[in-house]
């Protein structure tokens, strides 16, 4: 990445920081999520001229009607704005187990949809800078690259998921074979 994003990352991180804090005690207050679990995302982003900073929060309604990640709503609130290049993803929460990769880690990463999303969005490179901060304690912090936080959830494809609970079936049985051929 440019020399000069990463200078005004550092510049900004805890403003991303107190941003991505303020969404979250917007969601809080809000009660954007039904099962009482909050998000708060914050954005660095870049138009070819100027930074600005956008936030986001999640939301998610008792029937499942609505459902969006504090990341996707910030990053589209940037697009919407013209800001198309994102420099740093700032994500505040609690920690959660993640949901595709089974993964459990010290802050709250973006999840699979958003792992999906970022990828499929040219404006998100894999040197995008992904800051995540505990919402208990913001001093405990994690910066990945965004290619970083894909890589540590990468989980095997189904292919290799399918074949491998297959030989451990075969394993296993061979086992009970073995047993019982005395
Ligand atoms: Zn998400």
């Amino acid at each position: 990445m440019d020399i000069k994003h990463i200078l005004e990352y550092q510049r900004q991180e805890e403003m991303l920081v107190k941003a991505a804090i303020l969404a979250y005690v917007a969601a809080e207050l809000a009660k954007s999520n039904y099962r009482g679990f909050y998000v708060g995302c914050s954005v660095l982003a870049y138009n070819g001229y100027y930074y600005q900073i956008f936030t986001g929060i999640n939301q998610m309604d008792e029937r499942g009607g609505i459902k969006i990640c504090a990341e996707q709503q910030a990053i589209g609130n940037a697009r919407e704005a013209g800001y198309l290049q994102i420099i740093a993803i700032t994500v505040v929460g609690n920690c959660q187990r993640d949901g595709t990769s089974g993964h459990y880690s010290i802050t709250l990463h973006p999840c699979g949809g958003c792992r999906r999303y970022c990828s499929a969005f040219s404006g998100v490179s894999s040197e995008t800078i992904v800051l995540t901060v505990r919402i208990d304690n913001p001093k405990i912090r994690e910066e990945h690259t965004f290619q970083q936080i894909v890589l540590l959830h990468n989980v095997k494809t189904w292919k290799e998921i399918f074949s491998s609970r297959i030989s451990s079936v075969y394993s296993q049985f061979k086992l009970l074979i073995s047993r019982y051929s005395y």
